[in-house]
């Protein structure tokens, strides 16, 4: 793409004087912008310098296993950096694969990597139109970043052939570049940039090493500051499964996770397919801090071929997997490919469906262990953040929906996070004929386990969830089946439950007349007053309508909108209770219908207590007093009404 202002480009041969070449005028434009700092982060430019001289190391060593009869054949492969505060220069050297002439003018001098092959497509569609700044970072620059800052880059230059000639390449990435012969006989690359001024940083050794251990610590050939090894850590990933020990693993996880802690355990893939990827996963011992917050760093280390491209990639992993830690690898993305790119990339795509079905893979496969503690820990760690991926989840919907535990009145005494059930279980352990997978959500195990509406089900026999993770709430509703058997909530009015130890209750009519009287004196706070199947020993409970709530999904609402109201409750009252009966006797007494009203606003605002929706607890109280003060009249004529 570039026009040479000799006639001879076509021909291969060196001419002793220095040859100048003008750039086409796109990749002017493209230089125009690049040196006018379009990046936030030119720091970058020193990765794509390591990265173009860890693939020219390859390249020779690739070479070198069929082909011995090069250029330094037993020379170390390995990158320098030298810095030069006082003539502000950065040099890096590899004794890569080198360039020819013909690279140096169609892979230097043109626009050759693929990244800023489609930006230059871009400017081209764009010709007349104004620049669009933002453009250039959706892609990549590659070796021309370092015009970012660098105002002159000399590159000399020879190739491993045994013939080649040695070159030297010159441009300020202004109009033009020239290339003549050199004298630098060493096979391999040196680039030299002359640093802009307000670019000296990039001549200091600390400055230099901690870029490199951000981008670069995982390239496979030793970098040199100034002399010092810098890269330490080996990318582990590339290496077989059977070769990597627990302890360099963990080391590993460490340095990335920045964990003092081992990992829980981890996942290595090699995926050979349409992606090809590689990928080290770890699940950390205990949930960072932090986790829940929007601003919490995750996600995983991009790497294309060990160099790293992005951390916290979080189009890697959805939201509920959010405390996975790891690096993937892919070839299949440039190395200069943005944010921006990243995130709408098919092949990110792709990627993200493969760990996450491997991952829930491995969850299930803890799950199965014969010692659970694995499994406990992580549904201890991470067990609500990770239910809540249900309500976004749908294409692992099912593999999710049994890794998924919850507490339950079966392990009573287990009591503790960890010893919760899966419904898998529930199901197993259901009683003949049971309808459905019965819940109760709630804030703590102790006060739903004192629930009036369990009654039935602990003289019954029946499990029950307790759903006591904030997150349960929103969640539920989302699985509305299990195996074809409803999830139901045990607040619920209309439960169709047959009571084996129905017995002893108020006759039809007498229940319905004093339904009737409790219907008067509740008027519209209640959606309707109904006799209960579901207590045993509570007077009444108020229990959700056909359309409402559970009393915990209100809480929440509450807790998000004070305006908000939930809709009204059903009363359901226990015709088997001493009270009820009580009441029914004494409803047709005259002179008693102030004691059977009092009694009703009491029994309301007790069950309206233990729903935790009573506003005025005083009322409740000062009644209550009331109560007791004629229960407690000393010639007590209360005894009469006893039944
Ligand atoms: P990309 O690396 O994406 O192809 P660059 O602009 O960074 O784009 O580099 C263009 C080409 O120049 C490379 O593909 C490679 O062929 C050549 N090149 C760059 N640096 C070196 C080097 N140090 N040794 C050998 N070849 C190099």
């Amino acid at each position: 793409m570039s026009t040479s202002t000799t006639d001879n480009t076509a021909d291969n041969t060196a001419t002793p004087a220095p040859e100048t070449f003008e750039y086409r005028a796109e990749m002017k434009q493209l230089l125009h912008l690049i040196v006018h700092s379009l990046y936030t982060h030119e720091e970058i430019f020193l990765r794509e310098l390591i990265s173009n001289a860890s693939d020219a190391l390859n390249k020779v060593r690739f070479r070198l296993l069929t082909d011995r009869d090069i250029v330094d054949a037993a020379a170390e492969q390995r990158i320098d950096i030298q810095l030069d505060e006082k003539e502000q220069t950065l040099t890096i050297t590899d004794t890569g694969i080198g360039m020819t002439r013909e690279d140096l003018i169609s892979r230097i001098g043109t626009v050759a990597s693929s990244g800023t092959q489609a930006f230059v497509e871009e400017l081209k569609k764009k010709k007349d139109g104004p620049l669009n700044a933002e453009l250039i970072g959706q892609f990549g620059v590659g070796f021309y970043a370092a015009f970012m800052v660098a105002d002159r880059i000399v590159i000399d230059t020879r190739h491993a052939d045994p013939d080649s000639t040695p070159l030297r390449w010159t441009s300020d990435g202004a109009g033009s570049y020239t290339i003549e012969e050199s004298d630098r006989a060493a096979r391999g690359t040196q680039i030299t940039l002359h640093l802009k001024e307000d670019k000296d940083e990039f001549a200091k050794t600390w400055r230099i090493q901690s870029i490199i251990k951000k981008y670069s610590n995982f390239v496979d050939f030793p970098i040199h500051v100034d002399g010092e090894k810098v890269n330490t850590v080996a990318a582990l990933w590339h290496r077989p499964k059977s070769e990597l020990k627990e302890d360099e693993l963990a080391e590993f996880y460490k340095f990335i996770a920045s964990d003092s802690e081992r990992p829980l355990g981890h996942l290595h893939l090699a995926i050979e397919g349409v992606v090809a990827f590689r990928a080290l996963l770890f699940v950390p011992k205990k949930a960072p801090q932090g986790m829940f917050r929007e601003d919490f760093e995750h996600g995983l280390h991009l790497y294309s071929s060990k160099v790293f491209i992005q951390d916290d990639c979080k189009s890697l992993l959805p939201e509920y997997l959010r405390f996975v830690r790891g690096v993937v690898d892919t070839s299949d993305l440039p190395l200069n490919v943005s944010r921006e790119a990243t995130q709408h990339s098919p092949v990110m795509a792709k990627i993200r469906k493969t760990l996450v079905s491997k991952l829930l893979g491995m969850l299930a496969e803890w799950a199965a262990d014969e010692d659970q503690e694995r499994f406990n820990t992580f549904t201890r760690e991470f067990g609500p953040l990770f239910k809540s991926g249900l309500s976004s989840e749908f294409e692992h919907r099912d593999e999710l929906t049994e890794l998924i535990r919850f507490e339950s009145t079966h392990n009573r005494e287990a009591g503790e996070k960890g010893k919760m059930t899966s419904l898998a279980a529930y199901v197993d352990r259901m009683q003949e004929g049971q309808k459905a997978i019965y819940y109760i959500l709630g804030d703590n195990r102790q006060a739903l386990e004192r629930h009036p509406s369990l009654e039935y089900f602990r003289a019954n026999d029946i499990e029950v969830l307790l759903m006591t993770d904030p997150v349960d709430a929103f969640i539920v509703p989302g699985i509305p089946k299990y195996k074809d058997i409803e999830l139901t909530s045990v607040e619920k009015s209309d439960l169709k439950l047959d009571d084996k130890k129905k017995k002893g209750g108020l006759s039809k009519k007498e229940a319905g007349k004093l339904i009737d009287r409790i219907k008067s004196v509740l008027g519209d706070r209640v959606e309707d007053v109904a006799p209960s199947e579901r207590l045993v020993d509570s007077v009444a409970t108020l229990v959700t309508g056909k359309a409402g709530m559970d009393a915990q999904m209100e809480r929440m609402m509450r807790m998000m909108d004070e305006n908000f109201t939930g809709a009204k409750k059903v009363l359901e009252v226990n015709m088997r209770h001493p009270l009820m009966k009580n009441l029914a006797a004494l409803r047709s007494q005259p002179g008693r219908e102030n004691d059977v009203e009092a009694a009703i606003e009491q029994i309301f605002a007790g069950a309206q207590l233990i729903e935790g929706t009573l506003d005025e607890p005083e009322t409740l109280v000062s009644r209550m007093t009331e109560l007791l003060v004629q229960a407690t009249r000393p010639d007590a004529e209360a005894s009469e009404t006893e039944a």
